[in-house]
């Protein structure tokens, strides 16, 4: 092969900078323009628009519980809409182009449908395309199983294709495009004095997005982590704007004076949890709570072999299959573990291992001021917790913003 190692860009653009020939146009131009300076580039694609939800919604019209392999063949079409156009709209600007599906792209996955792991990138098929200079469009959120069937990677997969296929392209960078221009101290959707983050180190941004920061792929920031590639998110269309993610990065906040070093990376929420609460059985109910979880590929970090006890938190966006993994459960559990599914979560991000019963005293605090109650806690080295009634998550999570990062920040800038 010609082109390894040849600094090859690895690109992600999100389905909303797909959402119509206008825009798809206009990527295509600038992956043009970016070819044009002689570089190899890979292109992965998410749906256009609303396509994905779109087509969960066409199942659930056919079907009140579609199985999760058809499911899988319908859902994994929305990406190769999406990469046959992007790469006939590069053929118009008068540059090779073929697209690709995961499984053309080499992706190996695990056979957990639905929300697969990938397992293994098998190169070789973009390797020969970029040596005859194309450029490769390669649909995002699927690949397939060792036994040959298409798999999906769960909602928002294809950043964790892009990241995938930087690591086995040996790209140093994963470039990620959407419609905003990188990551905040909080969803700016929900609240209003967001700072916007200018650096995060990798592990503390595996656990944002798995709190629920709503931007990037969890799955992706653990395997940009764990391959030593940089994330840079940033918005497809104008604005310099772009957060950095990298191993061992300091906290920065964009627009701060260095030498002012944040604590708190962010808050996250998560609008439905499904709760799992062993109240008897020990092991026995442990070992049935984990076989449950695994059959969708959710198990937490926190549940620890030897931990008796089990009070496991999932956010049902981390299990494309929430409804069957609730029945599952019930199922294998009935009368040794409550099972809820009404929850909300807010979670407060630490940027590295400082005093977490301190912060954890800190966001205590902070919801009985406003009133909200807690259901539980899971506390991690890098993050604080607690379950709450869904009414109560946006005054929870505005309260805490104020409180811990909004306050601090007026203090690094004072100084
Ligand atoms: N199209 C899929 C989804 O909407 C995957 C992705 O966009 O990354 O979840
Ligand atoms: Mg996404």
């Amino acid at each position: 092969m010609l082109i390894a190692n040849q600094g090859i860009t690895v690109q992600k653009y999100g389905g909303s900078s797909l959402s119509s020939p206008e825009k798809i146009c206009r990527v295509a131009r600038k992956i043009a323009g970016l070819r044009s300076t002689g570089r190899p580039v890979v292109v992965v694609v998410s749906a256009t628009g609303n396509t994905t939800s779109e087509l969960v919604g066409r199942a659930k019209r056919v079907s009140s519980t579609p199985s999760r392999r058809e499911l899988d063949m319908l859902l994994s079409s929305g990406e190769r809409v999406s990469m046959a156009l992007l790469a006939m709209a590069i053929q118009e600007e008068g540059r090779e182009a073929i697209s690709l599906t995961g499984p053309q792209s080499g992706i190996v996955t695990d056979s957990t449908h639905a929300n697969a792991t990938i397992r293994e990138v098998r190169p070789d098929r973009v390797l020969r395309e970029l040596d005859a200079g194309r450029v490769v469009i390669v649909a995002g959120y699927q690949g397939a199983s060792p036994e040959g069937e298409v798999t999906t990677l769960g909602r928002g997969g294809s950043d964790t294709t892009a990241v995938a296929l930087a690591g086995a392209l040996e790209a140093e960078v994963c470039e990620i495009y959407s419609d905003v221009d990188g990551v905040y101290t909080a969803d700016p959707r929900n609240v209003e004095n967001v700072r916007h983050l200018s650096r995060v180190d990798s592990a503390v941004m595996t656990e944002y997005a798995r709190r629920g920061a709503g931007v990037l792929h969890a799955p992706c920031l653990d395997l940009a982590r764990r391959e030593g590639i940089a994330v840079r998110a940033g918005a497809t269309f104008g604005g310099d704007a772009r957060t950095w993610i990298s191993c061992g990065a300091e906290l920065e906040y964009t627009g701060l004076d260095e030498g002012g070093s944040p604590r708190i990376a962010g808050v996250a929420s998560r609008g439905r949890c499904i709760r799992v609460h062993a109240t008897r059985g020990g092991a026995r109910s442990r070992g049935a709570i984990v076989e449950a979880l695994r059959r969708h590929n959710v198990v937490p970090e926190s549940l620890r072999p030897d931990d008796d006890r089990v009070d496991v938190l999932i956010g049902t966006e981390e299990a494309p299959d929430a409804e069957g993994l609730l029945a599952d459960i019930r199922r294998r559990l009935d009368g040794v573990a409550v099972v809820s599914d009404s929850l909300a979560s807010v979670s407060v991000v630490a940027s590295k291992h400082g005093d977490r019963d301190e912060l954890a005293d800190r966001v205590d605090d902070v919801l009985r001021r406003v009133g909200a109650d807690t259901f539980s806690r899971h506390d991690r080295p890098l993050s604080i917790t607690r379950s709450v009634a869904a009414e109560q998550r946006l005054p929870a999570i505005l309260a805490l913003h104020e409180a811990l990062v909004e306050s601090h920040a007026a203090v690094l800038a004072a100084r």
